[in-house]
């Protein structure tokens, strides 16, 4: 499979192409269709897999950038990854004008409040920021439909496991959910057995 055949759309292929992708990775091949036809997803891989382009390019296909609402959330166990994904989505959705923004502990409030209220469609940060900023209404949740959680067994090991809850309990009810994972242990299978709905299962 090609890139030109999973659904994406033209201007977001350009910029896909332009960013230096010529082929999609086995994540990317087996978790982006599913991913944009809506289905919830549980993705057993680690780092340097194309994971965090996978999620870059899901999103930026999900969201619409007509709308100024935050759409889609992605939470990472560290700062640089919550930034590194950030960096990677803006550079991939900036033929179709994504606006990315990492919300994560060590920047000011009033830098948050500013950004997000200037249109922003996809908060990639860590479970504190981002459950601090929902808490204090400065991050709406209500048009948020789709949650990613990156590196989930770093998240629990990291003891983020209660804001994690937290943030879901503040999302829409029809949310769909993709969880990435390189193990599966009981606590992580708790969560996809809680957000998710009948999830595809791809292991890379
Ligand atoms: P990631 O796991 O997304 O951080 O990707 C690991 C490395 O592989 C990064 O340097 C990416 O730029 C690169 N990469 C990811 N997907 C592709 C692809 N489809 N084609 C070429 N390089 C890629």
């Amino acid at each position: 499979t090609s890139f030109d055949q999973m659904g994406i759309g033209d201007d977001l292929l350009r910029g896909i192409y332009a960013y230096g992708f010529e082929k999609p990775s086995a994540i990317q091949q087996r978790a982006i269709m599913p991913i944009i036809s809506g289905r919830d997803v549980i993705a057993q891989a680690q780092s340097g897999t194309g994971k965090t382009s996978m999620i870059a390019l899901s999103v930026c296909q999900m969201v619409d950038t007509s709308s100024q609402e935050v759409q889609a959330l992605i939470l990472s166990p560290t700062r640089e990854l919550a930034t590194q994904t950030e960096k990677v989505t803006l550079a991939i959705g900036d033929y179709i004008n994504v606006q990315a923004y990492a919300c994560i502990g060590g920047k000011s409030i009033g830098e948050d409040i500013r950004k997000l209220e200037h249109g922003v469609h996809v908060v990639s940060g860590t479970p504190g920021r981002v459950c601090d900023m929902i808490k204090r209404r400065t991050l709406r949740t209500r048009a948020i439909k789709l949650l990613v959680l990156d590196e989930s067994d770093e998240m629990l090991s990291r003891g983020f496991k209660d804001q994690i809850y937290d943030v879901y309990r503040y999302l829409p009810p029809d949310l769909q959910v993709v969880l990435i994972s390189a193990t599966l242990p009981h606590e992580i299978l708790e969560i996809t057995s809680k957000f998710m709905t009948d999830p595809v299962r791809i292991l890379v």
